[in-house]
């Protein structure tokens, strides 16, 4: 019988799948308890519960749903331009800005060539690129965030992408203006500088670059955002991507005709509509970052400072039984040795009372030792 793993392609051979939070329903299930009692906070979610404005969009979306979707995504380009200072033809929409990095790696990756991206950065990047059978250039962390200066010297004549988050997921790094004008003045006209700014809604006002403000200098560089984070809407699969209108017409040549569903579109273009809520999202993330800081100081643990909607906390020792002990008290966490951290758990900030149950629920389990 033929081998169909060893006939997969070499870099797909290599790969690892993504490890997603646990699933509360999952969880129920192993335990036998009701999901209600149940507190995830481990994949970086919108706590608030979507925005009753994209609420009321896809119900009506809902009409039409024997219908394809608006494959040119007309209406959210069109909002998306007018917001973020672009032209809709520098606009691509994708089924999560995961989507996203996929198309880039599938349209400029290849066997033969590079991504270069950090060590602990977000762990779609090397998927994308191995399953495209490119390589991987990963350089050392410096105090957990990307070396854009070591980055910067990794890339060869064979580099074709270079990720970079700001912040960063799992460690919610990030890095200043100044930094990034650096590194972009200094990045090979060839490569594509790929910047993932799926938590920059929740950053802004601070000393984070907004990458929207690059687009004009850098032909090379592609802005990713999602809806999924600050915007609430997760489940639907909604991301983009922001680029010269060259690259957005590469994309565009390999993406699936239909990859933004009709209720995505409708419902991120009245998210974009709804200030109040995001305000509400930052608010409250703001807080529970206060209320999870102070609750960690308290059992005497530390944390990787973070811009996002979620914290590194660091055990000081190894953090798989910690997270199987929150499991069993109902707390889903999300583990990161998988990211090379095997001290540190991630989790995602949540209602004040949600943050309150992991903090006295990792309380107990330490207590356990
Ligand atoms: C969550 C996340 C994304 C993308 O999520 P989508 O749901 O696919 O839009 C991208 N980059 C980082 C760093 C993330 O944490």
């Amino acid at each position: 019988m033929s081998d169909f793993l060893a006939l997969a392609q070499a870099g797909v051979q290599q790969l690892s799948p993504y490890v997603p939070g646990k699933p509360v329903d999952e969880l129920a299930r192993e335990l036998d308890i009701d999901p209600a009692t149940i507190v995830k906070l481990a994949s970086n979610e919108n706590p608030l519960g979507a925005s009753p404005k994209a609420l009321a969009a896809i119900r009506e979306a809902l009409a039409e749903l024997t219908r394809y979707p608006d494959g040119n995504g007309f209406a959210l380009k069109q909002r998306l331009a007018e917001c973020c200072g672009v032209q809709p033809n520098q606009v691509t929409l994708g089924n999560g800005s995961n989507d996203i990095l996929e198309l880039v790696a599938r349209a400029y990756l290849a066997p033969g060539l590079n991504a270069v991206f950090s060590e602990h950065a977000f762990a779609v990047y090397p998927i994308v690129t191995q399953a495209v059978g490119a390589r991987a250039k990963v350089t050392p962390a410096k105090d957990w965030g990307h070396d854009l200066s070591a980055m910067l010297a990794a890339i060869d004549a064979d580099t074709r992408v270079v990720f970079i988050a700001n912040p960063n997921n799992p460690t919610g790094t990030w890095f200043s203006a100044e930094a990034l004008d650096e590194f972009l003045q200094d990045v090979p006209g060839h490569v594509l500088v790929v910047l993932d700014e799926a938590y920059i809604e929740y950053a802004e006002g601070g000393d984070l670059p907004d990458g929207l403000d690059y687009l004009a200098a850098y032909p090379n560089l592609l802005v990713s955002r999602t809806f999924s984070k600050a915007y609430g809407l997760a489940a639907l699969r909604v991301g983009y991507g922001l680029s010269s209108p060259v690259i957005a017409d590469v994309l565009n040549r390999v993406r699936q005709p239909f990859n933004v569903n009709s209720l995505a579109l409708a419902a991120a273009c009245a998210a974009l509509d709804d200030a109040e809520y995001l305000a509400e999202s930052r608010r409250l993330n703001e807080a529970g970052m206060q209320q999870l800081q102070a609750g960690l100081r308290e059992l005497g643990l530390g944390w990787i400072e973070s811009k996002g909607n979620f914290l590194a906390v660091d055990l000081a020792r190894e953090a798989a039984p910690v997270f199987q002990g929150l499991l069993r008290e109902g707390v889903i966490v999300r583990p990161v040795a998988n990211y090379g951290m095997p001290n540190h758990l991630r989790v995602t900030i949540g209602l004040p009372a949600e943050n309150a149950r992991f903090l006295e629920a990792l309380s107990k389990v330490l207590a356990r030792g």
